[in-house]
């Protein structure tokens, strides 16, 4: 998190100078409000110039059979086409044979493993999920809206813990988890996470994985979305979160997922999920009661597309290049506009799709309010907490891979514009 403290913070300036920043930071904003802007930088979205990249997806698979002879036109392989999870267990650290691939969406894998749960139970559960009164799950915040809302959709109580630059505060996890037996699982965005952009360290996951959990069927739901969306040429590497739970007497404590959503095209990729050899047959048996096979044209359509590992490697860094620049505006801009004043601290993520700013406690929603009036779209304020409810209303999620360059610089702009205001009004 950058602090950015090298010019005379506002809390530090009297008040007539604090007058004379309020009169130009209301200035500033009529200005912005006359330009009639409509920007929007709620979703982290692919831009269309980066869905470009795999245009010729659009003109594959140019034959219907696998290499291992495979007619992809057919029902039958839950499992997805073995080649494909080749290449993404490769990618995630995982052997092929732990690794499904499934629909376009690792949300609705998630979904439906916790439907799973609820109705069934896990391998290891003394009854299904559904059948206890309470069920709690640990919830780093701030972090992503939909694993909160998807949580809250089946009445699974929320219990928040920080965010840290190694990941989630996992002394507060482990103690949530060794003395609450409703706690049955957490979220973990292992990998440049959203919104804050940290990666979990070895250590911490090593951590989660050991640490004593009052539910003998405690689940880490380790959704590794971003884990090749370098923004640098440094591709950190995430945790092998499956062999660290394996080795720390765990086998089945963790559901990995991934996708390429925002590696080929986010309404018609291919998701995976990775697990114990034991909790894969689990998934797959429940899954075989609502499918007889996942499209494997379309697994076969990006297994022709890459051809390798090496083939989605470099496909990422063509992404990277249009999307650094992007956040090094927002970077730039905020630095510019923000920096040294005391009123907002932003992360420097070198992955993922989002970069987090936290203003002054209390202004966050006055910051999207008054970008609202602007016509810059924010996500609302608070979405990065269960129930849209950030207590310190502080955070805000900037996702800047969708707008152009030229609209990154102009709305981030307006946003530095409306921090400056709503930080001017509350002092
Ligand atoms: N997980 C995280 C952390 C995300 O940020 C997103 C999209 O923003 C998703 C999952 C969605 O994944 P999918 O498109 O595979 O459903």
């Amino acid at each position: 998190m950058s602090t950015n403290a090298n010019a005379a913070a506002l809390t530090e300036r009297s008040p007539d100078e604090l007058a004379a920043f309020a009169a130009q930071a209301r200035e500033e904003y009529a200005d912005l409000k006359a330009k009639g802007l409509t920007f929007d930088l709620t979703r982290g979205k692919p831009a269309a110039e980066q869905l470009d990249l795999s245009e010729e997806l659009l003109r594959l698979p140019t034959g219907h059979t696998s290499p291992s002879g495979v007619d992809v036109r057919n029902y039958g392989g839950l499992e997805g086409l073995k080649e494909l999870r080749e290449i993404f267990g490769e990618l995630l650290g995982v052997d092929t044979a732990q690794v499904i691939a499934g629909g376009n969406s690792s949300l609705t894998m998630m979904r439906d493993t916790l439907v799973y749960l609820l109705l069934h139970g896990a391998i290891d559960s003394p009854r299904p999920w559904g059948e206890e009164e309470t069920i709690r799950f640990i919830c780093p915040v701030p972090g992503y809206d939909r694993h909160f809302s998807m949580l809250a959709s089946f009445g699974i109580e929320m219990v928040t813990v920080p965010m840290t630059d190694d990941g989630p505060d996992v002394e507060a996890c482990a103690q949530v988890a060794a003395e609450d037996p409703s706690v049955k699982g957490m979220w973990a965005v292992p990998t440049y996470a959203n919104p804050t952009g940290q990666t979990i360290t070895q250590e911490v996951a090593a951590r989660l994985a050991a640490m004593e959990t009052a539910a003998p069927d405690f689940k880490i739901f380790w959704d590794n979305a971003y884990a090749l969306h370098h923004l640098t040429e440094v591709e950190t590497k995430s945790a092998d979160i499956l062999a660290l739970c394996s080795s720390a007497g765990h086998p089945d404590r963790a559901f990995v997922f991934a996708s390429t959503s925002k590696i080929t095209f986010a309404g018609a990729g291919v998701a995976f999920l990775a697990s114990s050899i034991d909790q894969i047959e689990w998934w797959l048996g429940h899954t075989a009661m609502g499918s007889i096979g996942p499209d494997k044209v379309n697994h076969l359509r990006h297994l022709e597309f890459f051809g390798s590992a090496d083939g989605v490697r470099a496909h990422m860094a063509k992404h990277r290049e249009i999307i650094a620049p992007k956040f090094a505006e927002v970077l730039r801009v905020l630095q510019e506009r923000l920096g040294g004043l005391g009123i907002a601290r932003w992360t420097e993520p070198v992955g993922g799709y989002f970069v987090s700013l936290d203003v002054l406690d209390g202004t966050a929603s006055r910051v999207v309010e008054l970008a609202k009036e602007a016509g810059v779209a924010l996500t609302p304020a608070g979405s990065s907490y269960p129930h849209g409810d950030d207590p310190d209303d502080r955070n805000i999620r900037i996702a800047p891979t969708f707008p152009d360059l030229a609209d990154v610089t102009d709305a981030m702009e307006a946003v530095a514009t409306c921090v400056r205001l709503a930080a001017a009004e509350h002092l």
